[in-house]
């Protein structure tokens, strides 16, 4: 095992120019070791923290994959990632991190690029059609989607190319057209179709069966988001009769987990794709306890806040960028008894630690989970609870 990773390791190629993988080259064990110091480091002046949750088997975790397609001076069509703080695109053919079998499909796309005539979109002169492909799987289903982002709306024989792709790969469950005609760093445009199958896949996390469309967020390591998830719970410790928040809720995961064992979840996300999939999954799953509202979790909770409403756990998942003083302080006036505080970045986590615990709360334990193996992030439980 311990040689097998050695040469997994010593296998890419792109590290340096890519810059993904800061623990490129480390032992898993050391790499947990320094997140584990790093977040005890930034929780130590309010709580304490327990050793973190590493993965058995921390590659090709990712189950989401983007690459960035470029034509070089020489006609070779090649596919990647963006040079780290560039526009130039580093080749990427395997990657220790992300699925297989989406490197697989992203590979035998660059190959039939040329039978379908189709060109590469040039970012300086704005010619050309694939800029991006992305793929999602879902790796309880086994459902796969990929996302040809285009520079124009048309794209010719479309139709065969999906034949062509689905013969090479018959898991593939849909394929979605994007297009992108703006000069950004975006990776999706706004405006979408759907040219094979259902335009979403589903995947089975906890339980329940979630939609994920291309722009939802969903956490892309699910092995180690059933465990995230688990502890999160168990934190809540709900008895059936509690009135639950779930703010920056995505598509409804952490919600509909909690919806099980509580007496009502009110879910509140920004991104009206995501909440479009949260209604859905509801439904499907015949949950009638919950409730999705798309809107600034800060704004919604003011709102809360000043119509007297009280919550009894509220569940937080923010962005890298952490909460924001609006949301926190509505969140000190619905006075939960308990915070779930879920971080993918526990230093803005720690500057909202400081609000809260100086409005009420105490910070009862850290509970750190590598959620991204050979990259330099750390995710976060903390749990608070009313003075
Ligand atoms: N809890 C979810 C999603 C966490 S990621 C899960 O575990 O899958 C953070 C989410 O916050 C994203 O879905 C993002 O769209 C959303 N978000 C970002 N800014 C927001 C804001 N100001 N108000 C509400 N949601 C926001």
């Amino acid at each position: 095992m311990k040689e097998e990773k050695k040469n997994r390791i010593a296998a890419c190629k792109a590290a340096k120019k890519c810059g993904g993988c800061q623990y490129q080259g480390i032992p898993y064990e050391k790499q947990l070791q320094d997140k584990q110091k790093a977040v005890r480091q930034l929780m130590q002046s309010f709580c304490k923290t327990t050793e973190i949750t590493g993965m058995k088997d921390p590659y090709h975790y990712r189950n989401k994959v983007h690459a960035v397609f470029a034509r070089k001076k020489d006609g070779t069509i090649i596919s990647g990632v963006y040079e780290e703080g560039t526009h130039r695109v580093v080749p990427v053919e395997a990657c220790q991190i992300e699925d297989e079998k989406a490197d697989a499909i992203i590979n035998d796309i660059r190959g039939l690029l040329k039978s379908f005539k189709i060109k590469i979109y040039n970012e300086d002169t704005g010619y050309g059609l694939l800029r991006h492909v992305l793929i999602r799987r879902g790796f309880s289903t086994g459902e796969i989607m990929v996302v040809l982002v285009l520079g124009s709306p048309v794209m010719p024989s479309k139709n065969n190319f999906v034949k062509a792709l689905r013969k090479l790969h018959p898991e593939i469950t849909t394929v979605v057209l994007n297009v992108n005609d703006k000069r950004t760093s975006m990776v999706l445009g706004d405006r979408e179709t759907t040219i094979y199958g259902k335009g979403y896949i589903e995947d089975v996390l906890c339980g329940l069966k979630f939609r994920i469309s291309s722009k939802s967020f969903y956490q892309i390591n699910p092995v180690q988001t059933e465990k995230l998830y688990g502890k999160a719970m168990e934190l809540a410790g709900l008895s059936g009769t509690e009135r639950v928040i779930d703010a920056y809720c995505g598509i409804g995961t952490i919600g509909m987990v909690a919806a099980k064992s509580a007496k009502e979840v009110i879910g509140v996300e920004l991104n009206p794709d995501a909440v479009r999939d949260a209604v859905k999954n509801a439904k499907h799953n015949q949950m009638k306890n919950i409730r999705f509202y798309q809107e600034d979790a800060g704004r919604f909770m003011e709102k809360m806040a000043a119509l007297g409403e009280k919550a009894d756990v509220v569940f937080m998942d923010p962005p890298r960028s952490g909460s924001t003083e609006q949301f926190m302080k509505s969140v000190v006036t619905l006075a939960p008894k308990k915070i779930v505080y879920i971080s993918c970045d526990p230093q803005t986590q720690a500057r909202d630690l400081k609000y809260l615990t100086r409005h009420g709360y105490k910070a009862m334990g850290a509970y750190p989970y590598d959620m991204f193996p050979f990259t330099k992030h750390a995710e976060n439980i903390v749990l608070l609870t009313k003075n």
